[in-house]
């Protein structure tokens, strides 16, 4: 163990599982550890680095923003926020966004304006949330609640309460939810991340909308993993010709800077008033800046990008020895192997490859831009540790 390693296990809380590897640099798809040695990078910081390391766009924009002003509080304008702003209510049709630094704090912001949208146009009793079961909202004590994998809550209870989780891909199982809770909002990953890339049916999310619409109850979807280009379209939900009333993102928003947004409808524009919300580093123009520099690069060609690098991967794997089925849209797919998916994301770390697992099955979120060439090497890596 290297003396970083050392002094992280004496000095920071171990709540990681950290692979024996100390990233130095990186440049493109491609990570450096301390000794020299460069690994493909297939999970990006968990879908953060959305085109890669030191993308030369995206340090210019945040290297220019930096020089100017690296902070002031949301007591004054910038322009970054509102450049980025425009641009996502542009390429969503939604109509204000609420910045904050993570995904958790999106979804807390995306539960508060849907209570507080609920109390005051239905009644102040719809105060329920559906979410999913084996969903991941976040961490605090709210988007733990929501998140609906009980093995995350035992330890902290009390939890918030008002959230009640349905069955993924059973619509029966929110309807009885609907008719035995006064519901402001369902919420949902159209594909679970964490949970396991699992897709959820196009038939199912048309249901929710059609509750949602006959019940007066809001569809909250989160795009913190899903979104920012990563399945092949802006946000995923596009893929279901839906239309949430509210969106969360974070991830791969700022590029590698903590960035995050709560996008909300027409319909809930008004939601937030002075004092309803805040944040003291919400809309930091430096991380505002990566932001704009990533979602103006979202354009359809780049989306075709996407989609081409999920079909390459998608005809390398499926049918491969050891290979179950694959999972996901775009560039966040799920492998399901016969081997468990720990020894093969371990055999690829012994191969050069950085790749993720999500509940039994090895995660893939590479950068959206990643070169042709090095995403063959890299698949050539993961089939032959499924093998
Ligand atoms: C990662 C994630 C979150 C939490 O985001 P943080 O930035 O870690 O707070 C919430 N929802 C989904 C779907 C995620 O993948």
């Amino acid at each position: 163990m290297s003396s970083i390693q050392e002094r992280d296990h004496q000095y920071i809380a171990g709540t990681y599982a950290r692979f024996p590897v100390t990233i130095v640099s990186g440049k493109g798809s491609i990570a450096v550890d301390e000794n020299g040695r460069e690994y493909i990078d297939m999970g990006t910081g968990i879908g953060v680095d959305a085109f890669g390391y030191g993308d030369e766009q995206w340090l210019n924009a945040v290297e220019a923003q930096l020089h100017k002003v690296q902070h002031t509080s949301n007591l004054y304008y910038t322009e970054p926020a509102v450049e980025l702003a425009q641009l996502l209510c542009e390429k969503t049709g939604m109509s204000k966004v609420f910045f904050v630094n993570s995904g958790a704090e999106a979804n807390e912001a995306a539960i508060k304006a849907a209570r507080k949208y609920q109390a005051e146009h239905k009644g102040p009793e719809y105060t329920t949330i559906i979410t999913m079961k084996d969903s991941f909202h976040g961490r605090t004590l709210t988007t733990l609640a929501a998140t609906g994998q009980e093995h995350y809550h035992e330890l902290f209870q009390p939890l918030t309460p008002g959230f009640v989780h349905a069955e993924v891909n059973d619509i029966d199982s929110v309807k009885a939810l609907v008719a035995e809770h006064k519901v402001a909002a369902i919420m949902f990953e159209c594909i679970q991340g964490e949970g396991g890339v699992v897709d959820l049916d196009p038939d199912f999310i048309a249901g929710i909308a059609k509750i949602a619409e006959e019940e007066n109850i809001l569809m909250v979807v989160d795009e913190v993993q899903t979104g920012n280009g990563r399945t092949g379209k802006m946000y995923s939900y596009m893929h279901y010709g839906i239309c949430p009333d509210i969106v969360s993102t974070a991830k791969g928003i700022g590029g590698g800077l903590p960035l995050a947004a709560c996008l909300l409808s027409e319909k809930l524009s008004g939601v937030f008033g002075h004092g309803d919300n805040g944040t003291t580093y919400g809309a930091n123009p430096v991380c505002c800046a990566g932001g704009v520099s990533v979602v103006s690069r979202l354009t359809e060609e780049c989306m075709e990008g996407v989609e081409e690098r999920s079909r390459f991967i998608r005809s390398k794997l499926e049918g491969a020895p050891g290979v179950k089925g694959v999972s996901g849209k775009g560039l966040i797919l799920g492998i399901s192997t016969e081997k468990p998916a720990g020894d093969v994301v371990q055999k690829c770390l012994e191969n050069g490859v950085l790749c993720l697992t999500a509940k039994d099955k090895v995660r893939l979120l590479p950068a959206l831009n990643i070169p042709m060439d090095v995403l063959e090497k890299a698949v050539a890596v993961i089939c032959e540790a499924c093998a």
